[in-house]
């Protein structure tokens, strides 16, 4: 149980590296210690409303090509 690349920020499911997961495109949100991943969409907009953005959108990762 070592190649995880974290939990989803909404639910904690692991995410496994290699795992396609998404981003949130606001910078806050991606910067710091704390970078946020979800695992799938709907946990994306889960996170919008309470982050307040005004306007964010998703960004699909690839686990292959980014760390
Ligand atoms: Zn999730
Ligand atoms: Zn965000």
């Amino acid at each position: 149980m070592t190649n995880k690349q974290g939990v989803c920020s909404t639910c904690r499911a692991p995410i496994e590296a290699g795992a396609t997961y998404y981003r949130c495109s606001v910078s806050s949100c991606n910067s710091g210690k704390l970078k946020m991943r979800f695992c799938s969409i709907a946990c994306w907009e889960r996170h919008v409303p309470t982050a307040r953005h005004r306007k964010a959108e998703s960004i699909e990762v690839s686990g292959q090509t980014e760390r």
